[in-house]
């Protein structure tokens, strides 16, 4: 496309071939033609791309990645987790509705389901997650529109039953909605296994290098993401096409970055697990894992996750001295980077939480939460084992 036209810029680029990547389109806004209009005032705009909030290039060439990493038919991209998590549940309850919901869960939509929710004339009942009885028992007492649980936990990293959960949901009539954040459509795609809706937070794994704050929407149901996409327009928390391109471009090695942090995840687990100074070491892969055997093997049948957590000997002040002590792993909130990163949650994820509430929780005293990233497991050990072994006279 050619223009000489001094008010139309830009456009007297010499390609004659298509990029191999997707170009930041880094615009607000189309020009409009009959097609647009028509969708305008066929559709409110859904299809079109007219203007950056409703639809974008390069939003659009992430959400179909998302989407083809889930074997799913579609993806909303939204501005993070919250907003995808935040926009599916307003989109799916509305006052005089209730929502069964896992008792452990990411800490801030903990807050929109024990603030926001009820604010808005939503009853929000809680559950332990890992009973499937307990979602039952729920499910029949309270007749919810909604049950949402996160497929791995943070940070006891159990797995939710997604088949036994999802079939639950169909015994009430309500939709399963889940936060597979911590477990990846690497491990596990929720939607084959039953779930409605599957939302991310795509600031972790999926765009994997710790550079923006992204979500994600993902369904099976055309109508369903309808409905989704319509409150993003009117709520407003949609992806910028440059923050669109970072997760595309992050999403390219998404395979090979999970296959190699999980296999390292799996090799430092077992290499940690009997090493002096640590009590216990947590990860899908163990065979002394709650969930080892038929859950483990429904939900994550392959690759067991890049998440660890590992409990010392010596409690939190112990953990927090290795932690100081770490020349490989990062101490930084988050997950799903390039780099290791490692958190305690008594101070960080679950810091307004006693120390009885956190153990009732699964949080034992020195509870050390790893993001396993591409250093390789040799490196990682040896730098475990050194601040274990400088840490050793504190415990
Ligand atoms: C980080 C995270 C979120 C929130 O995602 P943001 O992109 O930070 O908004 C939600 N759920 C889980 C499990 C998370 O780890």
């Amino acid at each position: 496309m050619t223009s000489t036209n001094p008010y139309r810029p830009g456009r007297d680029h010499t390609s004659r071939t298509y990029p191999v990547i997707p170009p930041i389109y880094q615009t607000t806004t189309f020009e409009l033609d009959d097609t647009s209009y028509a969708d305008i005032q066929g559709t409110g705009g859904l299809r079109e791309t007219w203007y950056s909030r409703f639809n974008n290039p390069t939003v659009d060439a992430a959400a179909a990645e998302v989407a083809r990493l889930h074997g799913a038919s579609r993806s909303i991209m939204t501005a993070s987790g919250m907003a995808a998590i935040a926009t599916t549940l307003l989109t799916l309850l509305r006052s005089g509705d209730t929502v069964v919901a896992s008792k452990q869960v990411y800490g801030d939509t903990d807050d929109l389901l024990q603030r926001d929710l009820p604010a808005l004339g939503i009853t929000v009942v809680r559950v332990d997650a890992f009973d499937t009885a307990a979602w039952e028992r729920a499910a029949r007492a309270h007749g919810p529109a909604v049950l949402y649980g996160e497929t791995l936990s943070n940070p006891q990293l159990r797995l939710l039953d997604v088949p036994a959960v999802a079939a639950v949901a169909r015994s009430v009539g309500a939709r399963l909605v889940v936060d597979n954040t911590f477990a990846t459509p690497f491990c596990t795609r929720p939607i084959e296994l039953g779930a409605d809706i599957v939302v991310e937070s795509a600031t972790k794994f999926l765009a994997g290098h710790s550079d923006v704050v992204a979500g994600a929407v993902t369904t099976d149901d055309e109508e369903l993401a309808a409905e989704v996409q319509r409150r993003l327009i009117t709520f407003g928390g949609c992806m910028d096409p440059h923050a669109a391109f970072l997760v595309w471009r992050g999403m390219r090695t998404f395979g090979v970055r999970l296959a190699e942090a999980c296999s390292a995840a799996e090799i430092v687990a077992t290499k940690m697990a009997d090493e002096p100074g640590i009590d216990h070491v947590r990860h899908p892969s163990r065979l002394d894992h709650p969930d080892a055997g038929a859950v483990v093997d429904a939900v994550m049948p392959h690759a067991k996750g890049a998440m660890l957590s590992l409990v010392l000997a010596g409690g939190d002040e112990r953990v927090l001295a290795v932690l100081r002590r770490l020349r490989v792993g990062v101490e930084a909130t988050s997950l799903g980077g390039v780099e290791t990163l490692a958190s305690v949650p008594f101070n960080s994820s679950h810091f307004n939480m006693t120390p009885e509430q956190r153990l009732d929780a699964g949080i034992p005293p020195g509870m050390l939460r790893l993001s396993i990233g591409l250093e390789g497991a040799d490196a990682l050990v040896d730098d475990l084992r050194q601040a274990i072994a400088a840490t050793a006279h504190d415990s």
